[in-house]
């Protein structure tokens, strides 16, 4: 039995949450994982309605050196290394969507390099968003469901951006759902799901398909897939109204600092104190409203550190501008 919790949220936002035999759910999937850690029980509320499930999962998940030389027994891992590890994930990912009852053909795979979605997103914009659109255009979802703005796996982060210029492109766009992984939410969801024994053993008999996940980091992706699955609605426009960035870096991180900004019309990074920014009267920073040309919406800002680190998570990652 689905154990079905719609919040208070706006009226729009139901038709989001009430699963039939028409709903085709389109789960937008940074990484093989991410399906069923985020989404296995709504995967499962859905086919249980007699709706449609699409998975378009960006990244092959084949950059994953720990698990891989515990795995393999093996230090080195090359560019043939990687594509078997891709190979193995997806065997993975095949066995976990079928015990969510997902047949394979429902996978489109987008085969970005994991870790390379904001590099995808910021180096070859239009054709990133273009196989997003095709992708979305191609399944005909009337529900997408993609990762949080906040999320701190950069993938994930860049993953939202990507949907939202994909549906921005769209003459009449699915509703959209958002979920987090990597991350806090503190907004009331628009959707939580807890699932019925049932719902909560299948979504853990796929979750062991995704045994290279499991290897060294059990626990935590247990914990993560454990959780009560929560889904939120994206605000009209999450952008402050000055143009006001949340940021406000150390002058000493200064000269390693890059600003990027996104929109329909493309992507554009600069050195910090060459980013078309100015003070604000409390002292923080906003963008400088471009000459000419109306701006494109939506529009992002991501601030990173240009400097190579073992630490793959964003600490400032993205905002809506
Ligand atoms: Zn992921």
């Amino acid at each position: 039995m689905a154990v079905t919790t719609p919040s208070a949220g706006p009226a729009a936002a139901d038709a989001l949450t009430s699963f039939t035999a028409h709903t085709r759910l389109l789960i937008v999937a940074p990484h093989p994982d991410d399906e069923t850690i985020a989404n296995g029980l709504l995967i499962q509320q859905v086919r249980a309605a007699g709706g449609e499930v699409g998975i378009v999962l960006l990244t092959d998940g084949d950059n994953n050196p720990w698990p891989q030389r515990w795995v393999e027994r093996r230090l080195y891992i090359g560019a043939d290394g990687r594509r078997r590890w891709g190979a193995r994930r997806h065997a993975e990912l095949l066995r976990a969507m079928q015990r969510l009852g997902v047949p394979a053909a429902a996978l489109q795979q987008l085969h970005w390099p994991d870790l390379g979605v904001t590099s995808r997103l910021l180096s070859t914009h239009q054709a990133a968003v273009a196989a997003l659109t095709s992708a979305i255009t191609t399944f005909r979802p009337d529900i997408v469901v993609a990762p949080a703005l906040g999320d701190r796996h950069p993938d994930h982060g860049s993953a939202h951006v990507l949907a939202r210029l994909a549906l921005a492109r769209l003459p009449s766009a699915p509703g959209l759902l958002t979920y987090m992984v990597h991350g806090l939410q503190s907004d009331t969801p628009a959707l939580r799901l807890e699932g019925s024994p049932t719902e909560q053993a299948a979504k853990r008999f796929a979750l062991s398909a995704h045994h290279s996940q499991l290897v060294l980091s059990g626990g935590r992706v247990q914990r993560l897939s454990g959780r009560a699955e929560r889904f939120f609605a994206v605000p009209p426009s999450l952008a402050a109204p000055d143009g006001g960035l949340p940021w406000r870096p150390p002058a000493a991180l200064h000269p390693w600092l890059r600003l990027s900004l996104v929109d329909a019309a493309g992507a554009h990074t600069w050195r910090w104190r060459e980013a078309p920014l100015r003070r604000g009267d409390a002292g923080g920073y906003q963008l400088s409203p471009p000459r000419g040309e109306p701006v494109a919406s939506p529009r992002f800002a991501r601030l990173s550190l240009a400097v190579p680190s073992p630490w793959i998570f964003d600490h400032w990652g993205w905002c809506e501008v």
